[in-house]
């Protein structure tokens, strides 16, 4: 990583580079998610000794969604271990989009990819915790660890999804008919409905994004949330998943593991260095942020974090495009 004055000046120049840009729709499938505001756009980037560089709305909260299912993929993974999650969950790209039934069917019932619905359903149902409520404090906790502070559930956000969840608890019995989840599906689409509302900022998702580019140890609070080893196995899940249908063209451009929600966050992580958080929820038709993505390309290359690039110190100094 640059020194921080230098991180400093790119942050704000991808911030004042990309803010303009009004291209995108706001997720309304969601009927609380239609109300965000298209104007806001955050940047956070977290380097792995806990320096925070910030530019925009980094401070403003929003609903987690989807990247959650990174989060709760490790520490299922922590609880479970390698083999039995790649067994049982899988790690691979379905090709099709977030909310897909014909995923499963054309998996034999199997969910395939962890960070997509159904995949991340089946996840849920792993969380350790004798009954739902014991699973989800255990998930609010666990990602507390990695932002390093308590994080909460947005009440308008869990009521607005899961009464207009069918798609997801038709997802959840399905899964069922195959012996592709364990306990009660409805109580694991609750669980997860509770994940998907936890409250974050995109200096949260830097921070949490680092977690996983440091081993394991959350760099502002110095304390373990998970194994290096469950760090490595989470990072290859999300390089080749991590944006929906959309994680070939992402890998190709940006060269990070990363995940994105339909809320409008996205955290990139750059194994060994940091992490970056990005907030702007005007969404292409995969779901993920056009800003988001824009800027996270932006700062890749400024900051020399593409994982495939060989030779770092060809990363643009100047910042520019
Ligand atoms: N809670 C959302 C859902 O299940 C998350 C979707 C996403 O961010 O991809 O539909």
């Amino acid at each position: 990583m640059p020194s921080g004055d230098r991180i400093k000046t790119i942050v704000a120049y991808a911030h004042e580079s990309y803010s303009e840009h009004e291209g995108g729709q706001v997720a309304d499938y969601i009927p609380q998610l239609a109300n965000a505001d298209p104007s806001m756009f955050g940047i956070t980037v977290a380097d792995a000794s806990g320096g925070l560089y910030s530019a925009g709305d980094a401070d403003v909260e929003f609903s987690i969604q989807s990247i959650s299912k990174a989060f709760v993929y490790a520490l299922v993974g922590e609880a479970l271990g390698h083999n039995v999650v790649r067994e049982h969950i899988g790690v691979n790209n379905t090709g099709l989009s977030f909310n897909s039934v014909m995923a499963i069917e054309l998996n034999e019932g199997h969910p395939m990819n962890p960070m997509v619905n159904a995949g991340a359903i089946a996840t849920t149902s792993f969380m350790p915790g004798d009954t739902p409520a014991e699973q989800w404090e255990n998930i609010r906790t666990g990602m507390s660890r990695f932002a390093g502070r308590s994080i909460e559930l947005d009440g308008a956000v869990y009521r607005s999804e899961i009464a207009n969840n069918q798609r997801n608890k038709a997802l959840a019995g399905l899964l069922e008919s195959y012996h592709q989840i364990t306990g009660n599906p409805m109580d694991a689409v609750d669980v997860y409905t509770r994940q998907c509302s936890l409250l974050v900022t995109t200096r949260d998702l830097a921070v949490m994004g680092a977690t996983l580019a440091a081993g394991g140890i959350n760099p502002v609070t110095g304390k373990r949330v998970i194994s290096a080893d469950v760090c490595r196995d989470t990072l290859a899940v999300l390089a080749s998943t991590g944006l929906y249908e959309r994680s070939g063209d992402w890998l190709f451009e940006v060269g990070l593991p990363a995940k994105s929600g339909v809320s409008g966050g996205i955290v990139a992580i750059a194994p060994g260095k940091g992490a970056i958080g990005t907030f702007s929820p005007l969404l292409d038709s995969a779901g993920n942020s056009i800003r988001g993505q824009q800027a996270t390309a932006h700062l890749s290359r400024a900051l020399g974090l593409n994982v495939f690039a060989s030779n770092v110190d060809s990363a643009r100094s100047n910042g520019d495009d």
